[in-house]
């Protein structure tokens, strides 16, 4: 048998003869015969000791049926190959022509169009390069992979570039973190010898060490020098 067609007997052999719709909560009759939980209580509603089958009349003794739980999960997946075909079909659908109801199988160079066959009867399309879709696509896939190989090495080159620049930023960053640590260390140095050496001087000195040694330069000149105060300075002011 065809695919489709066993499909379309399971999907058949999954309804319920009472609702026509999938079986939900399947049971079992003792004549063989499955039902909905809910179709077959409502069929036995009003009756007291009798139950007949709704499709063979047989007359059943138990009004209380047990679930069929295997056919219920065969019914679970009969639904789902319902609802992937139907999806398939969908798809299919969506490949025809709208004019012609006929499968979209050709592709126009010139007006990067997809056609049916009838689509390509004079005058239309007429003297235009027309060829599979297949075909076409394999062509422009590999032209579309001829722009984005050079497309994708730029990027990378790019990225590469950025990463060594900031790799460089973070270089100078730490460098100048240094220097200034060096510049803070050396002036403490220096205040610490000229609050000792020259106690008026280090009223003058700023809080921080720019422009400090012209101030202390300013201060110093008329007096001796200590020697190591002297050499400080001149680190300092370089
Ligand atoms: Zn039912
Ligand atoms: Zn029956
Ligand atoms: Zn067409
Ligand atoms: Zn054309």
């Amino acid at each position: 048998m065809a695919v489709p067609a066993a499909l379309a007997g399971l999907q058949a052999e999954a309804n319920c003869p009472v609702c026509l719709d999938y079986l939900r909560d399947p049971v079992t009759t003792e004549c063989g015969h499955n039902f909905c939980r809910c179709c077959i209580q409502q069929s036995w509603a009003d009756l007291e000791d009798r139950f007949p089958c709704p499709v063979c009349r047989h007359s059943c003794r138990e009004r209380h049926l047990r679930s069929n739980t295997q056919l219920g999960r065969m019914i679970d997946v009969a639904r789902l190959l319902h609802v992937t075909r139907s999806k398939k079909r969908r798809r299919e659908e969506k490949h025809l022509c709208e004019k012609h109801h006929q499968v979209l199988t050709l592709f126009c160079e010139e007006d990067l169009e997809v056609l049916c066959p009838e689509c390509t009867r004079p005058p239309d399309h007429q003297g235009h390069q027309v060829r599979p879709t297949q075909e076409a696509a394999s062509h422009h896939r590999q032209r579309l992979s001829c722009y984005i190989r050079p497309l994708k090495k730029q990027v990378a080159d790019v990225l590469r570039l950025v990463g060594s620049q900031e790799r460089k930023l973070l270089e100078l960053r730490e460098k100048l973190q240094d220097q200034r640590q060096k510049l803070t260390s050396e002036f403490e140095q220096l205040n610490a010898c000229s609050v000792k050496c020259l106690p008026s001087a280090s009223v003058m000195i700023p809080g921080s060490w720019d422009g400090a040694p012209i101030r202390l330069w300013s201060l110093l000149l008329p007096l001796p020098l200590p020697t190591p105060l002297c050499s400080l300075s001149l680190s300092l002011s370089v």
